[in-house]
């Protein structure tokens, strides 16, 4: 069924919902239940580069083009970075960097001579968080599955088959001083920090969200429980312009919360600001395009994938910003890649919504 007749069954069958607090315990997702104790080391504890111990499959539909896509996650030899592989066209191979970002309008999209890979920021944000340096992504179509429209099936396969830690040291890049973006009432900035962390506010004028805003510090238990289960957002009355530019033509209430003028279509929110998480989802997957894990501070009011790669470009192309750093774990703790963790209870992310 197409998106909008898909969305106009919904919207007659349903009345928006009313604010997701006011919700009755029993009809909230009980997030508490997702990755409980520690599993992955923390994003700038780790020595060594690592890639993952086996590959790990995915399928589904592309949220913007509509059709059905698979995708294979497989190990990769140090100093690979992720790149994709567009496996229905010879295996051409687009890297995940900021030189080959071309589309930032509604998702994030890469491009090198020609070719296209869209909707990449989730799966990169999963691997950027949760430490996989290395990686080579099989792609058979042009746009990343979009899943139930958050980071929840990345996270959980890429937890089942863990990581292994490879012979070649981490380096990071480390903020050493202030950058800041301003586009009319959007603002974007990162400082110098201990570890990797992000600042987003939001404000948009709907009852449901309003001005929202969160903390996160990068952290693979944290990104799973706070980050990882925040789902894509969009309004319904843009629906229609946005297909006629063929854009959400894959977009559904199982994949996407839907906003009407004062609510939402879907049955329920995950988190009461599970759009301002979503943004934190959505801004990791470009802040990963810089290459290598990032140590610094972002503050970001209203942006979105435009100024997130924008925020990119620039610190790369001022040599004064950063500096690039080894064994920035073992000046904090003794710790090196310790794999002694157990694997948490597997996560059901295929609970409609
Ligand atoms: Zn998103």
């Amino acid at each position: 069924m197409s998106v909008h007749s898909n969305l106009r069954h919904f919207h007659n069958l349903l009345t928006p919902q009313s604010l997701a607090n006011d919700l009755p315990a029993s009809r909230r997702e009980n997030r508490t239940r997702l990755f409980t104790g520690p599993f992955f080391q923390e994003f700038w504890l780790l020595k060594f580069q690592q890639t993952l111990a086996a590959a790990i499959s995915f399928s589904g539909v592309g949220l913007h083009t509509g059709t059905s896509v698979d995708l294979k996650v497989v190990p990769a030899p140090p100093n690979t970075g992720l790149v994709f592989e567009r496996v229905d066209l010879d295996n051409f191979r687009i890297e995940a960097n900021i030189k080959n970002v071309a589309r930032v309008a509604y998702a994030t999209t890469l491009m090198k001579r020609g070719v296209l890979l869209s909707t990449v920021e989730h799966l990169l944000s999963s691997l950027y968080i949760l430490g996989v340096d290395n990686a080579i992504i099989e792609i058979n179509n042009l746009e990343v599955p979009i899943l139930d429209g958050s980071a929840l099936e990345f996270i959980t396969k890429i937890q089942q088959v863990g990581l292994k830690a490879q012979p070649a040291k981490r380096k990071y890049l480390v903020i050493q001083k202030r950058l800041y973006l301003k586009d009319h009432d959007k603002t974007i900035s990162i400082l110098p920090a201990e570890s990797f962390q992000i600042s987003y506010s939001i404000d948009f004028k709907h009852p449901l969200i309003g001005k929202q805003s969160f903390d996160f510090e990068a952290s693979p238990e944290t990104f799973a429980k706070e980050i990882a289960p925040a789902r894509t957002f969009g309004f319904f009355h843009e629906v229609e312009v946005l297909r006629k530019n063929g854009l959400v033509r894959g977009g559904s209430l199982q994949n996407a919360i839907v906003l009407t003028e004062d609510g939402i279509l879907n049955d329920i929110l995950r988190f009461k600001d599970e759009f301002v998480r979503h943004k934190i989802l959505d801004s990791i997957g470009d802040f990963s395009l810089i290459g290598r894990p990032l140590i610094g501070r972002i503050i970001a009011h209203k942006a979105g994938h435009a100024m997130h790669t924008h925020l990119v470009s620039k610190i790369l192309s001022d040599r004064s910003l950063w500096r690039l750093e080894s064994d920035l774990g073992s000046k904090r703790s003794k710790a090196g890649n310790n794999y002694s963790y157990r694997l948490p209870r597997t996560v059901n992310s295929s609970r409609p919504v």
